[in-house]
């Protein structure tokens, strides 16, 4: 019987990993994906077939807009059925805002969308993109009883596989240059590939892919800081068509207590828009209440936002403000995990 090889499509958007370094500026920008493919013979000896796309004009990733993200959603929703798996390749700088955005958009994934890039380009010697975007691949086809292992959106970067919305990209200098502090990773690559079975998230079988395309960008982030004027906060808060405000607090979600700062949110609130709070700090939780410096916060009707990341809050928002939902809707998931996004069980830590 002939065996049917595992189908994986690789879709190319830019990033370090295809760049090559300007001869007139030295400085690096996007290449081509053959740049990769020639870079890397051991994808031919692969025992899967592998396909790509690659973006007409690859991106740094800072470049990167909703639009795009939209771009991703549909090249997967057009080819979900084609394939076993989805392996991205994007710059690091917005990878965890990307990752994040996905794990929204595609609501009952049964496939793995693997994001992976490197530090270093794939023309360097020393690069890390050749290990990632191999082990990626490997990872975007891995069954078991016939089933995608981590049919989820994930980031793998240097030997760990996360969960994309609770990553941050961290370092910009070491292959590591991602972290995901508050959910353990959800394989560990050495000799062998260590799934943590117990950290992935399988959706109901019985669901079909629905991907969502409408987001909504009228999103701001005001991150507090000792010191921060009225003024600063009035502008923030004054955004024309501003939908909702991540307030970027202190500790477990802490703030200033002056009459001003409170006044300025709870007008901001009383106006509809929603301000929700996210810790300053990588790893722990929002616990308004805790400290006198966030009881305010709760009686103003700020919501909290647990132990989530920016990238996953910012993104969070735009998707849920772009569906056609109530203010009481919209708070009511901000305060639930709809991918694995949050936990609000303190008792986890
Ligand atoms: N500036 C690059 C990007 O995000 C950095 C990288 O890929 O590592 O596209």
């Amino acid at each position: 019987m002939n065996k049917q090889k595992t189908p994986i499509l690789i879709i190319y958007t830019g990033g370090t990993i295809g760049m090559i370094s300007d001869p007139e500026t030295g400085s690096l920008k996007p290449f081509n994906f053959e740049q990769i493919a020639n870079m890397v013979p051991a994808l031919k000896s692969f025992d899967y077939k592998l396909d790509s796309i690659s973006f007409e004009i690859p991106i740094d990733s800072s470049d990167i807009n909703i639009d795009v993200w939209i771009k991703i959603a549909n090249i997967i929703k057009q080819n979900y059925d084609k394939y076993s798996g989805f392996v991205i390749l994007h710059g690091t700088d917005t990878m965890s805002y990307s990752a994040s955005a996905l794990s929204f958009m595609l609501e009952n994934l049964h496939k793995p969308v693997i994001f992976t890039g490197s530090q270093l380009p794939i023309e360097t010697l020393r690069t890390d993109g050749k290990e990632n975007l191999i082990t990626a691949i490997e990872i975007a086809a891995a069954q078991k009883d016939g089933k995608p292992i981590v049919p989820e959106v994930c980031i793998y970067f240097e030997n760990r596989l996360y969960r994309g919305n609770r990553t941050r990209k961290y370092n910009a200098e070491h292959f590591d240059a991602f972290e995901s502090p508050n959910y353990p990773s959800l394989a560990k690559v050495g000799i062998h590939i260590k799934y943590n079975f117990e950290a992935i998230h399988y959706s109901d079988q019985n669901k079909v892919l629905n991907v969502h395309t409408k987001l909504n960008p009228n999103i701001t982030i005001l991150k507090l800081f000792p010191g921060i004027t009225k003024e600063s906060v009035e502008a923030i808060l004054n955004t024309k068509n501003l939908k909702a405000v991540i307030l970027e607090s202190f500790g477990a979600g802490n703030g200033p207590t002056s009459e001003w700062f409170i006044k300025l949110l709870k007008d901001a609130i009383d106006k509809g828009i929603i301000i929700l709070n996210i810790s300053q700090c990588n790893a722990g939780s929002v616990d308004m209440g805790k400290y006198e410096t966030s009881v305010k916060l709760i009686e103003i009707g700020v919501i909290s936002g647990y132990d989530s990341t920016t990238e996953s809050a910012l993104t969070k928002l735009m998707y849920l403000l772009g569906k056609d939902l109530s203010d009481d809707e919209i708070k009511m998931y901000l305060i639930t995990s709809i991918s694995g996004e949050i936990n609000i069980n303190r008792e986890y830590y």
